[in-house]
């Protein structure tokens, strides 16, 4: 399930730019009343300057709590998505590894989503607390640093580069103020990462407690390198039955979601075997239904149980079928040539009966989509075409050419894609939202081929 380690780093990029421009705009907001605070009116310390450094400071410790409060909230914001995208793909993935839809993916509500993200303890404690930490910090040094230059006499352009280094000062490193804010991203950055992987672990819990009909417990997948904690490196490949975490041959308890900072391992399911999925299917008539609707052969019913097979962390980026965001943006809004969209999964080129690698998102068909949808964002591209390698409902329409119907957000998409016949090239035909009636009439009609 590494295949969330890098689906979480996208959606953790976005986090991390948002929490950079809130910390810079604080920085920015703070100089701006630096420059307000009329502390240099007066040549020499004075009392009238100690109150103007006292006022302007407590109102720098309102915008710090401030911008901070704001970061957490986006970030949990974020948060939500992370956990609604990987727990999407877990399903479906580890389905696809057992070749048999075994697994029931989790519809989040809103409600879930926004417990998972403020909820789940790193470290012992909720992301908001660290913010509020790390808040106290900045304002802790802020004062510090700017009291210390008062004491010193110095002046407004001074002080200021306490907030933000001069550039000719950070050529010599040791007279420079230390950069509070390079401190306080590098800070950002680490509770940002560490709570995207938490909450991930911690719903991929929820997603594999969902499943104990077909799972008997879970594994630590540790990404093995030489950043990889020693811990991690102790639990790598240790099992838990499910339910209730007791090790399974070791002693080691379950470290839960938050094993340590920055920690990149990810936990996967354990199947049981075929022969005590038959056993279990006894008393359980719903799973029955799915182990008949399976048909496996004799040789894939063998291949059940266990942890599901696993690719490396760069194997398996090698292998994505996804739009960066950023990427598709900036191509949205000044197309100079056509998109390729790159590792066009294996089933949708069967299905197009297509040699093509690439999935072509052309000049012409976003100019066309433009004016028929103008409504429609590059967002909304970006998050339906990553959609695209999961969807399940795929309707065939003869060799060439499908249509497929997803979600997002609550919305219903339709999606034609088509090869060339030459099996050359594969495109992006068109991609819009579509109202219920109408997909109710595709489904009418069509047969699902997938
Ligand atoms: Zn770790």
């Amino acid at each position: 399930m590494l295949r969330q380690g890098v689906e979480a780093s996208a959606a953790e990029r976005r986090i991390q730019a948002e929490v950079a421009k809130q910390l810079d705009r604080l920085r920015k907001d703070l100089i701006y009343e630096l420059g307000d605070s009329r502390i240099d009116e007066s040549p020499r310390r004075t009392d009238w300057q100690r109150a103007r450094m006292k006022a302007y400071l407590g109102r720098a410790g309102d915008k710090i709590e401030e911008a901070y409060q704001s970061i957490s909230d986006s970030a949990e914001q974020g948060f939500k998505g992370i956990i609604e995208v990987s727990a999407r793909e877990l399903a479906f993935r580890i389905n696809q590894a057992l070749g048999a839809d075994l697994l029931q993916p989790l519809n989040w509500t809103q409600e879930a989503l926004a417990r998972i993200a403020s909820e789940t303890l790193i470290q012992g404690a909720a992301s908001s607390e660290w913010w509020s930490r790390q808040a106290a910090g900045l304002t802790n040094a802020f004062k510090d640093s700017m009291r210390a230059g008062m004491m010193r006499g110095e002046a407004l352009s001074q002080l200021r580069s306490r907030i933000e280094p001069d550039i000719r000062d950070i050529a010599n490193q040791a007279l420079a103020p230390r950069d509070l804010f390079r401190t306080a991203r590098r800070n950002a950055e680490a509770l940002v990462r560490t709570s995207a992987l938490t909450v991930m672990r911690e719903a991929n819990l929820d997603v594999f407690e969902a499943n104990l009909d077909v799972l008997k417990g879970v594994q630590w997948c540790a990404t093995l390198d030489n950043r990889t904690s020693a811990l991690c490196r102790g639990l790598d490949g240790l099992a838990w039955s499910l339910p209730g975490y007791e090790p399974t041959g070791h002693s080691h308890e379950f470290p839960g979601p938050s094993p340590h900072w920055n920690c990149r391992s990810v936990v996967v399911p354990v199947t049981k075997t075929w022969e005590e999925l038959i056993k279990d299917a006894g008393g359980d008539a719903d799973l029955a239904k799915k182990l008949d609707a399976a048909s496996l052969s004799d040789a894939e019913r063998a291949s059940i149980g266990g942890p599901v097979p696993n690719m490396t962390y760069e194997e398996w980026q090698k292998t994505q079928f996804q739009v960066d965001r950023e990427e598709f943006e900036m191509w949205f809004s000044n197309p100079k040539g056509d998109f390729a969209i790159n590792n066009l999964p294996q089933h949708i080129k069967g299905l197009l009966k297509t040699e093509s690698d690439a999935l072509v998102f052309s000049r012409e068909t976003l100019a066309k989509q433009k004016s028929r949808h103008p409504e429609s964002k590059a967002g909304e591209y970006v998050r339906v075409i990553n959609k695209i390698g999961y969807i399940e409902e795929i309707y065939n329409d003869g060799p060439f050419h499908a249509r497929l119907l997803t979600v997002d957000r609550g919305k219903s998409y339709r999606i034609v894609i088509k090869a060339t016949q030459d099996r050359q090239e594969a495109y992006l035909s068109s991609l819009y939202r579509q109202r219920e009636k109408d997909v109710a009439r595709v489904r009418k009609t069509k047969k699902a081929t997938h």
